[in-house]
């Protein structure tokens, strides 16, 4: 049976372009970016041209500002532990503010730190899952440190108002982190004007290969290690660079950027045609992403008297790779703490599904979807027993 893959918030596929421009540093030129003599320098320039090309993707001053780490998850992790045990030890504070819909990267970085003499506050959000900007401001304290606010959710594709957090931050003095892993490629992203002190990105969101990240660090910006070493990243972070994947990811970040235009644009298309489609068979659907601040290619859709298990291995069984809003923990079908930050009762969250769409989906392919999951909910519901 025909796979189709609606997953592309979960991971993409490796463009073949990528590929193609790290298959050299898989093979022959394998050498390692410290060393002085001409492998060495292949390496180091490699290194430094993907470094330019992710600059230039989210509009850094200076190249020197991107650092590359293992992942997405690591990029959150430095900037969140780095910036504020720092502070903390040098009597600024202990108070964090982030949002209740972080990616686990975030929320879990931030109950570590709970454990180690931090306060957090964590902010609600709106029925789409937006925060609301009158409480970031109520929540700001003399001892807030850090305020940490994502980009664009990776559940329900809702836009964060990042403009308006970044001026409050500003007017306050606090350094400002943004998850952006979902929203680079798809949104114009402007550190400067934007004023962001820390980013993360991770290239396996937009094309790249797994296992390389970058936390972008605004000059001044005041950071502890998480990993100690050699003096590799201007001595940000230890370890042989991952030429490889740090070339994969500046190829895809300078495609992402070329193209991202095109890219909303097919993204926008092929969601609508989705939209349309669940709209056109069946009832009882709510949509959980924002209605106006929404990212193109996320289509976050709760089905009424659905019950939940079932409905992953159907679907699973169509051929058709979703993920779910929830996590079998335990026997019992736990709603995702995003769907829980929306205030979705337990039952409805229990028959949500994330649709994400990439660069591979075609009309065909949601045409096939719209020709099989309305029968699936069908089904499932004349069997719902509540
Ligand atoms: C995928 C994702 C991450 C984690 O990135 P990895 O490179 O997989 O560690 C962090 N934040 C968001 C919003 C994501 O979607």
């Amino acid at each position: 049976m025909e796979r189709i893959y609606l997953d592309y918030n979960a991971t993409t596929p490796l463009r073949p372009e990528v590929r193609d421009a790290m298959m050299p540093y898989l093979t022959e030129a394998f050498g390692n970016g410290s060393s002085i003599h001409a492998y060495g320098r292949e390496a180091r320039n490699a290194i430094d041209t993907a470094r330019e090309q992710v600059a230039e993707l989210i509009g850094a001053k200076s190249p020197s500002e991107i650092v590359f780490t293992g992942s997405g998850t690591e990029a959150d992790n430095h900037a969140i532990k780095g910036l504020t045990e720092l502070e903390k030890s040098r009597g600024k504070g202990n108070h964090i503010i982030t949002s209740s819909v972080e990616h686990h990267a975030v929320l879990h970085t931030c109950h570590y730190l709970e454990q180690r003499g931090f306060e957090v506050t964590y902010l609600p959000v709106c029925r789409y899952g937006r925060i609301c900007l009158e409480q970031l401001r109520a929540a700001i304290r003399e001892t807030t440190v850090l305020i940490s606010i994502m980009h664009v959710n990776n559940e329900n594709g809702t836009i964060q108002p990042l403009a308006e957090i970044c001026e409050i931050a500003q007017a306050h003095g606090i350094p400002l982190h943004t998850d952006a892993v979902q929203s680079v490629g798809k949104l114009d992203i402007d550190v400067q004007a934007l004023g962001i002190n820390l980013l993360t990105l991770s290239a396996h969101k937009i094309y790249g290969p797994k296992g390389i990240g970058v936390l972008y660090i605004r000059r001044g910006t005041r950071l502890a290690n998480l990993v100690h070493g050699g003096s590799h990243e201007r001595n940000r972070r230890a370890g042989s660079e991952n030429v490889p994947a740090i070339v994969g990811l500046g190829t895809a970040a300078e495609l992402a950027k070329q193209e991202q235009n095109a890219y909303a644009a097919h993204l926008n298309n092929v969601t609508q045609r989705l939209r349309d489609g669940l709209d056109k068979h069946l009832s009882g659907l709510h949509y959980n992403g924002h209605p106006e601040h929404c990212a193109p290619g996320t289509l976050n859709v709760s089905f009424e008297n659905v019950e939940g298990e079932s409905l992953i291995l159907r679907l699973d069984m169509e051929g058709i790779c979703v993920s779910t809003g929830s996590a079998c923990t335990s026997g019992s079908m736990e709603p995702s703490h995003v769907l829980a930050a929306l205030g979705l009762p337990p039952r409805l969250a229990q028959g949500t599904v994330r649709f994400s769409l990439g660069r591979r989906t075609t009309a065909a392919e949601i045409d096939a979807v719209i020709a099989k999951l309305p029968k699936v909910i069908q089904q499932m519901r004349t069997l719902y027993r509540g």
